[in-house]
């Protein structure tokens, strides 16, 4: 076994553990080693990994468990790629780049995807873990291997790169003036009118970038990726703030780009468009902030199956200990309980826009989904509800209080993700249940001594989910509460959600575009139709299949599931299962 030893220097504080506990602490350095030294320049501990036996005594002392210590099989020694440093987190394997093809990636926030793309890309000359400081050691070290070549062009500058970031509500802080000149700048491939059109930006082009929606932004940002005339390109979670059509429209032009005889990588957590877009995937195992390993490259079905079984059959190695899988919701009973509230017909008329919701009933203790576009009224309709917007037509008549996370957070917040938490419940933070049910769950804890405004945009996600959930309210509305979130935190949220409503019944509305999420959180359906913008039309909630397939029909996908896991998977326009299920109106569920 080789053993690799991360600190994070972030949250070790060496006066308040009481003076280097760990140090005094380890059996090696007691007996005379030098497991632990201290660095005095830095005032920091470094672990010397060839002294340390992994005893684990320091990792279980650390009072701010600021160590990690793990044993990985010899074999990956020879794949490691890149170190950040000592103690510092190390990456093992490359995905592999293939002209014609989209090579997914699917893995944990925080085990190394940026850091390959920063290598893949050029920005990042990998030290293969020791002292290197040439791309000709790279290249040699890469000998035999698929990125030899790769790399040998990557050396001689003759592969530009281009990337579209992870974060898009970051953009306006560095580029600023309108949309059209932004694209036109890009434009090095003479695509400008094909790709404005493919993306549906027609409407925005003569918009400050300062005014764009977070959906907005995310398409400007992948046309302007498409539009550059590159050898390789990264589209980091391309489907944040994109509604389902919205994402299938741009897996599209994605695939397009590809087959068009361009190196294609994308790190997605929506499983169905992961599994759309992807020719061949990689997962991407190990500790966040500690270690990441690229698997082999895998068939998409393949690959995604094994993710979700925490297996990888090539390799032999289990990386999660248990297994993921879907429940046929549909055959979910519809909620019988208490009536949360039975409502009318409602009309908001804002002169611009109108909506209609027809009337119908919400249970106490259930979850139901909210699909549909966005800019089709589902905001308005649960103010309505809530009592904050009047009606234009038809009468609220009772007083619901709703805690809200909206779909963009907002970072202004100045303090710790703790006293922000604490301000809104200190109680819950301390009791058990909300520790086992949300707090531990979303990973809470560990981000209390951050502050808030210096998180990343999957830890300000999960903090907000936390906030909204933690107020005292009738009925939670979270918009997207996926965005910036891994398929394994997504599945945390979901639980938590639903554990929280069962067992303090509650009502929780979601508004979601990830089928897959979608599918395993809501109990019933609230489908909205209509011209996003303009006018909208909320049907009365309803069981799964019907919500589903009347969601569906009107995008015109057709989900199939996975015989293996239970994951819904969007079938192939024109394909004939896609025809089948047309013909038959079963668009989900079959
Ligand atoms: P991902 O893209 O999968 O979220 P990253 O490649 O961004 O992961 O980062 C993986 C880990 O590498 C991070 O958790 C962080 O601890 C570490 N890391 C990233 N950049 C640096 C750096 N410049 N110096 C030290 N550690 C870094
Ligand atoms: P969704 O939640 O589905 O994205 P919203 O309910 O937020 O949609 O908005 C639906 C439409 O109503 C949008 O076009 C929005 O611009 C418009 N709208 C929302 N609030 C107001 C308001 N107070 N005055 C005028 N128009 C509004
Ligand atoms: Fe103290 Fe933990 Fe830092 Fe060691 S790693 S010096 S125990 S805070
Ligand atoms: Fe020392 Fe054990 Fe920690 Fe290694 S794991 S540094 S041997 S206390």
């Amino acid at each position: 076994m080789a053993r690799i030893a991360v600190i994070d220097y972030d949250k070790c504080n060496p006066d308040k553990c009481g003076h280097f506990l760990c140090e005094r602490v380890c059996p090696v350095n007691r007996m005379g080693g030098e497991a632990i030294i201290i660095d005095e320049e830095n005032y920091k501990p470094i672990i010397q990994e060839a002294s340390c036996t992994g005893c684990g005594i320091c990792v279980h002392k650390c009072p701010f468990n600021a160590i990690t210590i793990v044993n990985l099989p010899e074999q990956l020694e020879e794949d490691c790629v890149h170190r950040y440093g000592i103690n510092s987190f190390v990456l093992y394997r490359l995905p592999v780049v293939k002209e014609g093809m989209v090579v997914g990636v699917l893995g944990p926030n925080g085990t190394g995807k940026t850091t390959a793309v920063k290598i893949l890309s050029g920005q990042l000359l990998p030290n293969l873990c020791s002292d290197n400081d040439s791309w000709d050691a790279v290249i040699k070290a890469f000998r035999g291997n698929e990125l030899q070549n790769y790399f040998e062009k990557l050396k001689n500058r003759e592969i530009k790169p281009v990337v579209k970031p992870q974060y898009v509500d970051l953009i306006p802080k560095a580029v600023k003036g309108k949309v059209r000149d932004l694209l036109k700048k890009a434009d090095e491939s003479g695509k400008f009118e094909e790709i404005v059109k493919e993306l549906e930006l027609e409407n925005v082009l003569d918009r400050d970038i300062e005014q764009l929606s977070g959906g907005e932004l995310q398409r400007v940002a992948i046309a302007a990726a498409l539009l550059r005339d590159a050898h390789f390109y990264f589209f980091d979670e391309p489907s944040s703030y994109l509604d389902i059509r919205q994402r299938l429209r741009i897996a599209k032009t994605i695939r397009k780009l590809a087959e068009s005889g361009k190196n294609v990588l994308t790190v997605e957590h929506d499983l169905a468009i992961l599994d759309y877009i992807s020719d061949i995937i990689h997962i991407v195992y190990g500790k966040p902030g500690v270690y990441g390993v690229f698997s082999h490259p895998k068939g998409t079905r393949n690959g995604i199956n094994e993710f979700l079984e925490g297996y990888l059959h090539d390799e032999n190695i289990r990386f999660r200990p248990f297994e993921i899988r879907f429940t046929k919701r549909s055959e979910r009973k519809s909620q019988e309980g208490e009536i949360l509230v039975q409502y009318p017909k409602l009309v908001k008329d804002y002169g611009t826009f109108r909506l209609e919701a027809e009337g119908g009933e919400l249970y106490v203790g259930e979850v139901v989904g909210v699909v549909g576009p966005n800019g089709i009224g589902k905001t308005t309709f649960v103010k309505m509800l809530a009592g904050v917007e009047k009606p234009t037509e038809g009468e609220v008549n009772w007083s619901l209080t709703v805690s809200y996370k909206p779909q963009y957070i907002k970072t202004d917040y100045e303090g710790t993700v703790y006293d922000l938490l604490s301000k809104i419940d200190a109680g819950k933070l301390m009791s058990n249940f909300y520790k086992s049910e949300l707090l531990n769950p979303l990973g809470i804890p560990d981000l209390y001594d951050r502050q808030v405004n210096e998180l990343s945009g999957g830890e300000l996600q999960r903090v907000a989910i936390t906030a909204c959930l933690l107020r005292d309210a009738d009925i939670y509305l979270l918009d997207e509460p996926s965005a910036h979130l891994d398929v394994e935190q997504r599945l945390a949220v979901s639980k938590a959600i639903r554990s929280l409503m069962a067992k303090n019944e509650k009502t929780a509305l979601i508004v979601e575009h990830d089928v897959m999420m979608v599918d395993y959180l809501s109990d019933r359906l609230i489908v909205f139709e209509g011209e996003p913008g303009r006018h909208g039309r909320a049907l009365p909630p309803m069981g799964m299949r019907e919500g589903m397939n009347r969601f569906l029909s009107g995008v015109g996908i057709t989900f199939r599931r996975d015989p293996d896991t239970g994951r819904p998977r969007a079938n192939k326009e024109g394909s004939v299962k896609d025809r089948e299920q047309k013909e038959i109106g079963e668009y989900y569920y079959v």
